[in-house]
This record gives C-alpha cells, structure tokens and sequence, in this order.
C-alpha cells in the first residue's frame, strides 16, 4: 500500500482509496439572495459598506423588536425550489436554531428546520463521459433534500494574529452588516454512486447550481465574496463489487461522514472531495475510525484539518419561530411562479451550440471560459457565432486569466462589450481590416482607447481599398521574380505565396492577402 505524508494527516493514493471504499457526498449550498433588503427588517443587504452602517433593532436582536419575512425572498426560494424540480410546502413555518456565536446578536439563527420550503427534488449534472478529452460529456442526477430559508449571520474579524482566525489573536471586531440577509441553504441527500468521479460530480453540482441561480437571476453567487458557499460531507464505505451504482454496493450501509465547511471554489470542492477520500481512506485501511466533526478545508496547502465535533440537531434546541406567521403558498401563487421559470441552464447550452454550429470541443471551450452570455449578446449585436467565439477566447480571455477573473467581469471592469467585438467583426468583413489589423485595434480597445472604429481610424489602420495601389505592387512583384513567376507558370500555385507576402510588405501590411492572390493568379494562371 502506497501511503503518503502530508503536512498533517496521512492520506492514501486516491486511486488506491477508490479501489478500497467507496465514497459518499452530501453537499450543502447556502445561496446568499440579492433581495434590496434583509429576510426579517428592511435594512439594505448592498456588499462592503461602512461596518454596521446597515443594521437596525431586528438585525441586532434588540429586545422587542418584531421581524417581518421578506416576500421577496420567499419568492426567489420558491423559484429556486421548482427549478430544482422541488414540491413546494403548503405551509411551512420558520424555527429558531439556538447557539451563542459573537457575529449573531440573537443567540438564534432564524432558520426552518423540519418544515423546509421546498423538498424531494433533483438537479441533473454534466461530467465528462471519457477521459480522452473529446468534450462528450454525461448526466449524474443528484437528488435534493431539501432547500429551506434562513438568514446569514455576521462577519468576526480577528486582529493581531497571523492567520485571521481567532486562535491567536489580540481582539475581535464585528460587523453586523450581513447578519440577516437571507440565505437558501439547499441540501442534498446522499450522493452514491459517483465512484471516482465523485470530486469531479461535487464540482460539476455546485457548478451548475451556480449556474441555475445565475439563469433564476436571485443571487449574485461570487464564490469569493462568499454569497455562495457550500459544505462538503464526505463517507466511505466498504467496496461491494465493481459497480458503484451496482446493487451490491447500494446495500452497503453508510459511513461516518465529515462536513468540510466553506469551500470557497469550484476548483476546492473538486480538490477538498478528493483530499478526504484519500485522507479518510488511510485511517480506515489502517484499522482506524472516522470522528464525525466538521473540518476547514485549507487552499494554500490544499488539505482539511479538524474543526469541532459535530453538534446533533438536539443540541440546538429548535423549536418554530412565534413570532412569524407561517408561509403558505396558495397552489396558484406556486403555479404562476412555475410559469417564471427560465430556461434550464443545461437545455440553454444545447440549443444554442446547435445556433452557433459549435464542435462539442468548442462549446466546452466556451462555458469553461464562462463566454455563453457574451457570445450569445456578440451574435445578437450582428457577428457570426464563428467571430465571436474566436475574438472572445483569443486576448480577452487569455488577459482575464492572467488576473484570475471570470472573463465577463473583466470584461465589465474594462467597459469592452459585445457591441464591441461585433463592430471589430463589422470592421472585418466589410473589407476595411484583414485580421492582423484587427487584432491590434482589439489590443486597442483593450487599453481604452476608444471603440473598435475610433481605434482604427486614430491608428491609421485600414487595408488599401484602392486596387490601382494594389494592381500596383502586384506588377512591380511580378517583374522582380522572375524566378517564381516561372515556378507559378508551371503549375506550383502554392508558390504564390511568396509573391503575396512581397506584395504585403510593399503595401506595409495593410493589403486584402486574399484580393493579391486573386490578382496574383488571374496575371499568371
Ligand atoms: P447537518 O445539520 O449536519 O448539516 P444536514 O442534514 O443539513 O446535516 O446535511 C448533511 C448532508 O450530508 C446532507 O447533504 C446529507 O445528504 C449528507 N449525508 C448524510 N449522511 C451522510 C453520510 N453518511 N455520508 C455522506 N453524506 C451524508
Ligand atoms: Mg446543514
Ligand atoms: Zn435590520
């Protein structure tokens, strides 16, 4: 057996883990909602103001202050729940999830707990199908538990110490701002039959929820300001057979699972999944036994280190909320917010390739570079699917990578938009630009110098649109080659080419190759 040291614990090989256990997942998304107000007062939920700039007595758990439930919110988790093809609760209450934690001045959270708004649901996902890279790709389901309201808590800032944590440092502010801003934690039930892929199923779930969300259009879902953020419980169970969703293995009853709270990335949830197969494997190839507690999962080294055992639900002393009223949608209020529903992300994706004619490599290139939306707004402002695909994943995209940004808020950031890049696509096939022209009015435009035309014009680029020029250079390359012209003349059309890179360079560039080479040939052929 292959076991090696890490910084704390001792993890197997992965492929050795897989081939021992077999791993189950249950991952918990909290989906902040970008509602103008929080879920219980009418306090602004607006991102990174003035520290407790915007709280009032409800937010802060004065006493006798009333909540009022956000309608908004419990729209946006209706909606949320029938996208996730979720029953939507005839009535369902709030309860309160008692604990004392500095950043909830309550001493409750208000959460739901057995009643959830919306529950038994499913989210099909799309995984790779081979590892040969051709971008054929297949559909997991993963069920859905449940998806009920709460409301967020606020922020501790830990000072003086080395790590941000607590453990450490000198004092502890906190700000309040974010406590109470609603919050849709959707859970799903345990994810079984993944078998190895079960890291690439927990990125691909959490990605296209995050995708759904974006399509309903109730959260902003930045991973990295934390208004998504999901919580990893991974279990190992021995293998029964080769099938991971074959019978045998169905019956084999459950593991001990950890809960990694706040992984923070796609690229984590894939990485953290994979960590506590390979960690929790050694403990048990070793004869050892998982402790049920929560875990922090580490980016810099990539590994999880212990956080607390893990409370049960007794611990928390739920009982309903009395100061709320109960939520019960009328059927025809569910009815109608059924009818609000947007396209599903996945079916969008398809129909669009087929619109564009893109190779299933290509359209994976383009929702990987998170380009759909900017393509979708190029073709709509006049360019070819063909241009706007090849424009948007050359500099842009190379230059938002560099920075480590998502290429439609770099984009935003520069003010470069799809009516840009289908004016650089005009540019092109009009004849004004060839493509070397236009990749440095696109350099240009990216710098801020002004619109795709404004740059050409200020850059004095534009092809020679007159063919006397043109039929000029031709001749005068034509009688200083003798020896190639007479290679033409015997059939070597190929070496045309030479003649054309004369006639670009006699022209300084700004010649139609295409119109030399008709030229070219018509004297000679
Ligand atoms: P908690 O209150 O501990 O967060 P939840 O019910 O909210 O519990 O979420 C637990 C998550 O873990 C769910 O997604 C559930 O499907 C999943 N889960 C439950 N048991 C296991 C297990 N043995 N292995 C892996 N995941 C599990
Ligand atoms: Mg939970
Ligand atoms: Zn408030």
């Amino acid at each position: 057996m292959s076991v090696t040291s890490a910084a704390v614990d001792v993890v197997l090989d992965y492929d050795e883990a897989i081939a021992r256990f077999d791993p189950v997942m249950g991952l918990e998304v909290h989906v902040e909602l970008h509602t103008a107000t929080k879920m219980f007062c009418g306090c602004p939920t607006a991102f990174g103001a003035e520290p407790n700039s915007q709280v009032c007595p409800v937010c802060l758990g004065l006493p006798g202050a009333l909540p009022v439930v956000n309608e908004k919110a419990v729209e946006s988790a209706m909606r949320i729940g029938l996208a996730l093809n979720c029953e939507i609760a005839e009535w369902c209450r709030f309860a309160r999830k008692n604990y004392f934690y500095p950043d909830m001045p309550k001493n409750f959270q208000t959460s739901q707990y057995d009643e959830p708004i919306a529950f038994n649901g499913w989210l099909d996902v799309e995984v790779d199908s081979g590892t040969d890279g051709a971008g054929g790709t297949e559909v997991f389901r993963v069920e859905i538990e449940r998806a009920h309201m709460e409301e967020d808590t606020g922020k501790s800032l830990h000072v003086g110490g080395a790590t941000g944590r607590i453990h450490g440092a000198d004092y502890s502010l906190v700000d309040y701002n974010r406590a109470g801003i609603p919050l849709i934690e959707i859970v799903t039930k345990p994810i079984v039959g993944a078998g190895e892929r079960a890291p690439e199923v927990a990125r691909a779930y959490v990605s296209a929820l995050r995708d759904l969300m974006r399509a309903l259009d109730v959260s902003d879902v930045k991973m990295e300001q934390g208004s998504m953020r999901c919580d990893a419980n991974v279990s190992l169970r021995p293998r029964s057979g080769a099938d991971p969703r074959g019978e045998a293995q169905l019956a084999v009853p459950l593991g001990t699972r950890t809960e990694t709270k706040n992984v923070n990335s796609l690229r984590s949830v894939e990485r953290a999944v994979r960590y506590e197969i390979s960690r929790q494997a050694a403990i048990l190839a070793s004869g050892g036994s998982i402790l049920q507690e929560t875990r922090h999962w580490h980016e810099d080294t990539g590994i999880t280190t212990s956080g607390r055992v893990k409370s049960d639900a007794d611990d928390y002393r739920y009982f309903p909320e009395p100061d709320l009223v109960p939520v019960a949608p009328s059927r025809e209020t569910v009815g109608a917010l059924g009818e609000t529903l947007p396209e599903p992300p996945g079916q969008r994706r398809k129909r669009l390739q087929a619109e564009w004619g893109y190779s299933d490599l290509e359209m994976r290139d383009v929702v990987n570079a998170g380009a759909v939306g900017l393509i979708e707004e190029t073709v709509a402002a006049g360019a070819s699917a063909a241009a706007a695909r090849k424009w948007w994943l050359g500099e842009p995209s190379r230059r938002a990578n560099a920075v480590g940004q998502d290429i439609a808020t770099y984009a935003a950031g520069l003010g470069f938009t799809p009516a840009h890049v289908a004016e650089l696509d005009r540019l092109v096939t009009s004849g004004r630009l060839n493509d070397s022209m236009a990749r440095q009015v696109l350099d240009g435009v990216l710098a801020g110098e002004g619109t795709p035309t404004q740059v050409a014009d200020a850059r004095g680029l534009e092809l020679v649109q007159d063919d006397d020029a043109l039929e000029a250079a031709v001749d005068q390359v034509i009688a200083a080659n003798p020896d190639i012209v007479a290679k033409i003349r015997d059939g070597k059309v190929q070496a045309a080419g030479a003649l054309i890179g004369q006639v670009m360079k006699e022209l300084k560039g700004q010649a139609d190759a295409g119109k030399a080479r008709e030229l070219i040939l018509a004297r000679l052929t």
